[in-house]
């Protein structure tokens, strides 16, 4: 494979479309009341986003307090145990606050100071999002609510006092089955009625037009350093980039500066959970199909009415029922593969990595760390595998010992 040039400034993918679908999927789906927001933070987000002012700003931050760049890493001793590629770790964990969710909680805030509203709302399942957003609340003075079911609020008390100690105001969800979706829907109906002064921040590529779009690209610029580092360190780019799947944000956020480069295989990795039973996993292309939930057209996990089935897996940040339009549209076009990771097999994974590289990677992580060990050893000594580390696995030690007995 011969060296590339970085990618044009420009955006080659002009997806979405005006109304905002990837094909078919994505859109926007939401009640009346909702429509003149989002109309207007398409606008807002287009202006901000060829504003050179607020792209400084945003690099600014991504790198002062967000702590970009993050380092390209050769994990040479889960290379050797594998006995193919060469394995590298895209290390998003070292972000402040753990995880790649800051690029976007950051740009967001960003965005609503630009458009003069003070008051941020958000929804989060096991936390991360919700300290992310907290975060970088208290660094820009704006007033913060984070809804949570009550459920995850007892599964993950530690990150209820972290957002608590930052200043948010944590409301606990007591509908439906008191988990992420619920907390959602909780948020939404905040923003109907709270909307002149309010700007939601949706944690994943996920849900209505723009959010799908925005949030990408805020995290395009994991594979945008990914490229450029691997170029001065290889002189080439990799020959597949591995990443799990929640709604499909670190995702997509590290495949899209390489979705031209048909020589990069990009896999995506699901959560399989306790193996492929209804009710059992969240690996939205295993046994979903095509429907709309909280705002958005994409595959979904339902039973033959239409009712979101449960979902189950050992990260929460991947126990969702939906997955993010664009990676609907990108597997129909077999540009992204997808695959999934048992819990099983993300359990041994997590002390695997653990114990050869030093580094306690995220139980959402450690999915694409199981494909990526898998397809390593397919692969020949002169071939490069990256996986993008989204998170550190700090939050998860306790549960896993606890699981570990
Ligand atoms: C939230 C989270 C995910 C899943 O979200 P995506 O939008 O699919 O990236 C993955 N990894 C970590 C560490 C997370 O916190």
């Amino acid at each position: 494979m011969s060296v590339s040039r970085p990618p044009p400034a420009a955006d080659r993918h002009s997806l979405p479309d005006a109304s905002g679908h990837f094909g078919v999927y994505g859109g926007v789906f939401v009640p009346e009341t909702l429509m003149t927001a989002l109309e207007e933070l398409t606008a807002a987000y287009t202006e901000a986003k060829g504003d050179p002012k607020f792209q400084a700003e945003l690099r600014h931050h991504l790198k002062e307090f967000a702590g970009r760049p993050t380092e390209l890493y050769f994990a040479e001793r889960l290379t050797q145990h594998a006995g193919g590629a060469k394995i590298y770790l895209k290390r998003e964990d070292l972000l402040h606050t753990g995880a790649h969710k800051i690029n976007n909680a950051l740009g967001q805030a960003l965005l609503a100071r630009r458009m003069g509203k003070q008051r941020i709302i958000a929804e989060t399942g096991a936390g991360q999002h919700g300290v992310a957003t907290a975060a970088v609340c208290a660094k820009f003075g704006l007033d913060c609510t984070v809804y949570m079911g009550a459920v995850d609020m007892e599964r993950q008390a530690l990150n209820v006092f972290r957002m608590r100690l930052m200043g948010a105001k944590v409301v606990a969800v007591e509908s439906g089955q008191k988990t992420l979706k619920d907390a959602v829907n909780e948020a939404m109906r905040d923003w109907v009625t709270n909307v002149r002064v309010t700007h939601y921040i949706l944690g994943s590529a996920l849900g209505s037009h723009p959010y799908p779009m925005m949030v990408r690209d805020f995290h395009r610029v994991i594979g945008q350093e990914l490229r450029e580092q691997m170029v001065a360190r290889e002189g080439r780019l990799p020959d597949e980039i591995v990443a799990c799947v929640g709604g499909g944000s670190n995702a997509i956020g590290v495949f899209f500066d390489f979705l031209d480069e048909t020589n990069v295989k990009l896999t995506g990795v699901e959560a399989g959970g306790r193996g492929i039973k209804r009710g059992e996993h969240a690996a939205r292309f295993e046994g979903g199909r095509l429907g709309v939930l909280q705002g958005g057209k994409t595959y979904i996990l339902q039973n033959e009415d239409g009712q979101i089935e449960l979902t189950h897996s050992v990260s929460a940040g991947l126990d969702y029922a939906a997955i993010g339009p664009e990676h609907a549209y990108y597997r129909d076009l077999q540009r992204i593969q997808f695959a999934y990771a048992t819990d099983d097999e993300v359990l041994a994974t997590f002390q695997l990595c653990s114990r050869l590289e030093g580094i306690i990677p995220a139980l959402e992580s450690t999915h694409a760390l199981v494909h990526a060990l898998k397809r390593a050893k397919e692969m020949s000594p002169d071939q490069i595998l990256v996986v993008n580390l989204s998170g550190r696995g700090d939050k998860d030690v306790q549960q896993v010992q606890r699981m570990l007995g």
